[in-house]
């Protein structure tokens, strides 16, 4: 069986037991500040269990692309040295939203593997909670009946807190759990060792395939477990590790989910995989690691040097670093690998293929950066390497860790280096930095969350802001979030016609009132669903009936610029071509922000021709059309994009300014007539990153007020250059004649130089045979002082000049040596200028035979030629 017959056997058959088939989410999380990845089926689902929103289907089943590399699950250590954990995997899930409980969910992965995959049952292990005294949990005796009844009781095996109750991150829903684990060793190995003694022991081919998690519990901030108010069933079966099951692999990269990945790598390098072990696990992690970079871009997620963008930005670090030391890429090679991956998932994730284009220019940049980096970080090893031999053979801790933290060299690969240069490094040194480091972002970013309070259970928030800047509302729940600096109160309401930042709009600022006080709304953000208005302070009642009004003027503005974002997109997909996707956006009051994938910087005259279309679009003063519950295929019909890496549910809002020209899925707030924008003038296009441009622009009142300031610039320009027309040709005038006065200048004063070069050879004093001129001048620029040391050597022998000069008001002295007294007499003037340099508070050096200063005291420079007098002839006599 093929890999993607296994996974639509999987679907068919929760199909077939009235499951609802639903789509993966995005492997990017938004509007969830616990989870910057989904890590696990069930995670798109969290808002079901924890009841603050219905379920839409009573089960549901699906593939689930997850990302386990940071946070509670983090596996990223072990990928690539294992042959079963990954970054990115996808995991086949059922589930249970208050429907079927523990027997049917048994019974039909038991059913589902061995009837339908037709594993033996006798390589199976299942595991089930054996309870835990510290949190009060008993055994699960209802999961250890179901099993007996299909399973010898021999198979069923004990399994503590660690394994056997699931726990999403450190707060949220949990339960006991049911694992199944297969045993895929030879018969000849499962003679020697009995395969339940491997259970969950980190035995290569005896693993844990399945989970079926029972869903009953609430784990709050303090620790404490509250039962949920419905039992629900989660389950995760890792796909690749099923894929390698029931193909009778020893690893799961030799099923067809990696092989054409690991063949191509294995190409590109010119070695066999299953050959080296040390090639062999660079292959795999490359293999894995270019899946969970493909796939997070292409859900949205570009590399960056903070949070998601960071994970990536490392995760693809760390495969051109194994590329780099262990299989010789020294050029980018991730990016082509991307293709490779879109041709086999185009059938069941078709956005990487939809936008390989993108991705692949994105990844090759990144590379090409990283690739730099590591060159530069392997000179400056090179460059300390003396320092390190003097080191006792080390490279010290603190080396170590920078060339970790700005050159992104893991403790590894400077141990690798190191050793190739017969030296050690000081790991526990790095260690301790790598603490220090740690504890300085966890101070900074601490927080601390208090469990919800609950004013009135079971009530779900309301939003009425597209059509209220006002509403009636009470408080449902609420909790304090405490930081270091400040702490503040996230409040739920009933109702609220508040809109939580999402979709690149801010939140909402404004007042909660009652009849006895007002307490200020300083920002409202999503988690989840879930609409928290951010405040400094509780009311004193919490029970009072609310007006919960929004900062009206604010949200007008930010209005204008949401729908200014449509028509700006529209008009973009008009001037420069149909492949322009948005890649994120900003929307506030006082300006709007556009992201988008394009590869050319976009030329004034296209800035031009998109301004224009869009202000007709604003003259036309044409009719928002605003369509709630559209169901999603309806939407697209009309023409709405739906943006990749965006979570949609199956109906959705649509928002139209004339079909023909804007249609877009969209949950923000926009004007109800597109003449209400007023104005649109963009400000600035730049570059964020590979194949991504941004345009800024701003609307009504502040466009009108920006090109005032431009108005009021060329104004006063005017009146400076006292002209009305022309202006252009004025300045263009004035550059001219100040270019022709800069050579009429520069002439003049060569000239004086020349005259001066031959008063300074009247003045030589003789010592001993040398000719000394020690003297202040008057010169415009360095480039003068030099030409007339330069000059002068050609005109006086055995020449010791010493000239001292005030430059753009700062003293400066010169040193010029004859040739013959460097070689025999052994003169120096570096040396020397470097001793004047004293008289004017300064230091310099340079050649032998020409040495310069600079310095911070002008009054010294009168003395410095007597100072040479005496210098010279302590060097002369001495
Ligand atoms: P393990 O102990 O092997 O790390 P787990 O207990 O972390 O597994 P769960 O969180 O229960 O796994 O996830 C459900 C299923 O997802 C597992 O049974 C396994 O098949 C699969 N799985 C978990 N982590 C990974 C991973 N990093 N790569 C591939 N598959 C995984
Ligand atoms: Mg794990």
């Amino acid at each position: 069986m093929n890999s993607a017959e296994i996974r639509q056997k999987f679907l068919d058959f929760f199909a077939s037991k009235q499951h609802q088939i639903v789509p993966s989410a995005p492997i990017v999380v938004k509007d969830d500040p616990t989870l910057m990845f989904i890590n696990s089926g069930m995670a798109p689902f969290k808002d079901y269990f924890l009841g603050n929103k219905p379920a839409p289907y009573k089960r549901i089943a699906d593939t689930q692309k997850c990302l386990r590399v940071s946070g509670k699950h983090n596996d990223l250590e072990e990928v690539g040295y294992d042959t079963y954990h990954h970054t990115m995997f996808e995991m086949l899930g059922n589930w249970s939203f208050g429907d079927y409980f523990k027997k049917e969910a048994l019974e039909w992965s038991w059913e589902l593997l061995t009837e339908v995959y037709k594993l033996p049952k006798d390589r199976l292990y299942v595991s089930v909670f054996q309870g835990d005294a510290s949190e009060n949990l008993e055994m699960d005796q209802d999961a250890f009946n179901i099993w007996k009844t299909m399973i010898a009781e021999d198979r069923i095996l004990m399994g503590n807190k660690k394994d056997n109750f699931w726990e999403m991150g450190d707060t949220g829903p949990c339960g006991p759990c049911s694992e199944i684990h297969v045993d895929l060793r030879t018969d000849e190995e499962r003679v020697q060792v009995d395969g339940k003694s491997l259970v969950n022991n980190d035995h290569p081919q005896v693993v844990e395939i399945w989970n079926n998690v029972f869903m009953e519990f609430n784990r709050l901030a303090d620790g404490s477990l509250v039962k949920l108010p419905a039992q629900h069933v989660d389950t995760g079966m890792g796909f690749e590790r099923l894929c390698m099951a029931i193909q009778g692999k020893r690893s799961n990269y030799d099923t067809d989910v990696f092989q054409p990945l690991i063949q191509f790598v294995a190409k590109e390098a010119g070695v066999v995989y299953g050959e080296n072990e040390k090639t062999d696990i660079a292959i795999r992690v490359i293999s894995d690691h270019i899946r969970a970079i493909a796939f997070t871009i292409a859900d949205g997620q570009l590399p960056s040097n903070n949070k998601a963008g960071y994970v990536i930005r490392r995760i693809l670090r760390r495969a051109v670093r194994y590329g780099f030391t262990f299989l010789d890429f020294k050029k980018p090679f991730l990016y082509k690998l991307a293709a490779v991956l879109a041709d086999q998932m185009e059938t069941v994730f078709p956005e990487l293929k939809q936008q390989l284009s993108f991705v692949q220019r994105v990844i090759e940049e990144e590379e090409n950066a990283f690739l730099r980096t590591l060159e530069n970080g392997l000179k400056r090893l090179d460059a300390l390497e003396a320092k390190f031999k003097e080191n006792n053979n080390t490279i010290d801790g603190k080396t170590a860790f920078e060339l970790y933290d700005t050159f992104g060299f893991p403790l590894d690969l400077t141990a690798l280096i190191a050793r190739e240069k017969s030296l050690t490094v000081d790991e526990a040194g790095f260690g301790v930095e790598m603490e220090q480091q740690k504890n300085r972002s966890r101070n900074a970013s601490a927080s601390e969350q208090s469990d919800w309070v609950i004013v009135q259970p079971d009530v779900t928030t309301e939003f009425v802001g597209y059509d209220c800047n006002v509403s009636d509302s009470h408080i449902v729940r609420y909790r304090q979030v405490k930081t270091k600096t400040k702490s503040e109160y996230h409040i739920v309401l009933d109702r609220t016609p508040f809109y939580a930042e999402s979709g690149g709009q801010v939140g909402d600022t404004g007042y909660l009132v009652s009849d006895s006080e007002q307490i200020e709304v300083l920002d409202t953000k999503k988690e989840n669903d879930l609409i928290l208005h951010i405040a400094a302070k509780l009311p004193q009642n919490i029970e009072a009936a609310f007006r919960s009004e929004i900062d009206f003027e604010r949200r007008n503005y930010i209005r204008k610029n949401h729908s200014a974002t449509h028509l700006l997109h529209a008009a973009l997909r008009k001037v420069l071509g149909e492949h322009v996707q948005q890649k994120g956006s900003l929307v506030n009051e006082k300006v709007l922000r556009f992201d988008f994938s394009h590869f050319a910087k976009v030329e004034d005259a296209q800035i031009r021709e998109i301004e224009h279309i869009v202000n007709e679009r604003v003259r036309q003063s044409i009719p928002l059309e605003e369509q709630r519950n559209v169901p999603i295929a309806q939407a697209k019909e009309m023409g709405a994009t739906a943006l990749f890496g965006e979570k949609y549910g199956e109906y959705v809002r649509v928002i139209a300014f004339d079909r023909e020209h804007s249609v877009e899925l969209c949950g923000g707030t926009h004007v109800y007539n597109t003449g209400e924008i007023g104005y649109f003038k963009i400000v600035s296009e730049s570059s964020v990153a590979a194949g991504v441009r941004r345009i800024e622009a701003v609307t009504a009142k502040i466009a009108e007020d920006f090109v005032q300031a431009q108005l009021d610039e060329l104004h006063a320009v005017r009146e400076v250059l006292n002209t009305q027309s022309n202006v252009s040709g004025a300045v263009q005038k004035l550059q001219d004649d100040n270019k022709a006065l800069q050579k009429q200048l520069e002439q003049f004063e060569l000239k004086q130089l020349s005259g001066l070069k031959d008063t300074l050879a009247q003045k030589v004093h003789q010592l001993n045979g040398v000719n000394l001129v020690a003297e202040q001048v008057e010169v415009s620029n360095a480039d003068h002082l030099k030409k007339l040391a330069f000059d002068m050597r050609q005109v006086v022998d055995n020449l010791i000049l010493v000239l001292a000069a005030e430059i753009d008001g700062k003293p400066q002295i010169a040193v010029m040596l004859s040739d013959n007294l460097v070689a025999e007499k052994n003169m120096n003037a570096s040396q020397m200028v470097r001793e004047l340099a004293k008289e004017i508070k300064g230091g310099g050096g340079g050649q032998p035979f020409y040495a310069t200063a600079g310095g911070k005291d002008s009054s010294g420079l009168q003395a410095v030629p007597g100072k040479a007098v005496e210098l010279v002839k302590s060097i002369i006599n001495g």
